[in-house]
């Protein structure tokens, strides 16, 4: 049996990484050095400084880029980090299309600093094809996606706007971070640039922040590798060592986490306390067929929508399992407030328009007995006074 035949848990931990060639070791040695004797004055070995290589590194690299069945796989010291590498494929006078609900750290590098050196952008609801379409102008090099987006799990279809970016000749971004490879494979359905904060469910415990690219066409992975390179903003070895470890568990995690966060999603639907689910795991969200066909599930995360910033103080004042943070993708249930966390930069309206309102929270689904959650959820969401105004409130 070749490698490729194997199914995604078990190329999890029979890979590259899996035995050290030196010594046999079972776990890949964290390499510090940061330079590399050369034993021929003619001939240098594979490595020489640590921005350029590094064997805990690559033993990273490698590894993402099997999982996500791309060629190369590069490693950077956080998401933040990976996305802005990848944005500097870019030149002065082009333009990126990019959707309108993108994580606050690349809307953020999109407007105030891309800006700076002449890359101009337009936000679209990237759900809408004839809207992504129309944005597209004749500098556009890039269209950006995140699916499921942050924070109310809008679903893209990756295929139609692969093609449309394919008939007008530029390159897609896609950040992977909800789903990860367990779920959904990108660069399968055309994707050119796969982007990770492997933060979040890869690494998967709350104590490493890390960022990864991954590419399929090799020129494009020697663009970014020289990019990476340039830039210098790599992963360091004990981090490294770290989402290897973490990324050994991803399938049992995500499962686990995935299957809590589906009882969740039913259990708060059906809750006179909450007035909407977000969820593409739910068959009325609007997202739900097309996450069916591109994605092997709906991931982990949902969000839910109460009367006001009131009743979502006393559901975070009473819940006694979830953490209350921001970020996502961890053993523990992380319990988020868009309004005042990720999105807090957004004037209020704004917020309101997207369908970010003050009663909005997210659930990053973690590895708690799922009665206990719902239990926890449950007592928390009763302390809420009845809300008739529900309605009013686009039920
Ligand atoms: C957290 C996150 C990022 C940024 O990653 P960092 O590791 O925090 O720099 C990018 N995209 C998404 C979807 C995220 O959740």
């Amino acid at each position: 049996m070749s490698n490729q035949d194997w199914s995604f848990q078990t190329k999890l931990l029979h890979n590259g990484a899996k035995v050290d060639k030196a010594t046999g070791a079972v776990s890949v040695p964290i390499q510090h050095a940061s330079t590399f004797h050369q034993f021929d004055f003619d001939e240098y070995g594979k490595y020489d400084y640590a921005r350029s290589g590094n064997p805990t590194r690559e033993a990273l690299e490698e590894a993402i880029a099997e999982l996500e069945g791309g060629t190369r796989g590069m490693a950077f010291a956080s998401g933040m980090a990976a996305i802005s590498t990848a944005f500097m494929l870019l030149s002065q006078g082009d333009h990126v299309v990019v959707t309108e609900d993108v994580y606050g750290g690349t809307f953020r590098i999109i407007t105030d600093v891309l800006t700076k050196f002449g890359i101009e952008h337009t936000f679209v609801d990237m759900t809408n094809v004839a809207e992504v379409a129309a944005a597209i102008r004749p500098n556009t090099k890039v269209i950006y996606m995140e699916t499921p987006s942050n924070p109310l799990l809008k679903v893209t279809d990756i295929p139609a706007i692969v093609s449309l970016a394919k008939q007008h000749g530029c390159l897609t971004f896609l950040d992977n971070t909800f789903l990860t490879p367990e779920l959904q494979r990108p660069l399968e359905l055309g994707v050119d640039v796969v982007l990770h904060s492997a933060t979040k469910f890869l690494a998967g415990h709350s104590d490493v922040l890390a960022g990864l690219a991954v590419t399929k066409d090799v020129e494009l992975g020697n663009q970014l590798y020289k990019l990476q390179n340039a830039f210098g903003a790599v992963l360091g070895v004990q981090d490294a060592w770290l989402v290897l470890r973490g990324l050994k568990t991803l399938h049992v995690r995500l499962k686990q986490s995935q299957e809590s966060a589906q009882k969740l999603a039913q259990f708060l639907s059906k809750h006179e306390k909450v007035a909407e689910v977000y969820y593409p795991g739910l068959p009325s969200h609007a997202g739900y067929e097309i996450q069916n066909n591109q994605a092997d599930g709906p991931g982990a995360v949902l969000s839910f929508k109460l009367a006001d910033a009131d009743a979502v103080r006393t559901v975070v004042n009473n819940v006694k399992l979830p953490v209350f943070a921001v970020s996502l993708g961890a053993v523990e249930s992380i319990l988020s407030y868009p309004a005042k966390m990720s999105h807090a930069a957004m004037p209020a309206e704004e917020r309101e328009k997207r369908g970010i309102s003050d009663g909005l929270l997210r659930l990053s689904v973690g590895l708690e007995n799922v009665d206990d959650l719902i239990k926890d959820l449950d007592v928390a969401l009763n302390k809420l006074p009845e809300l008739k105004s529900l309605q009013n409130i686009n039920k």
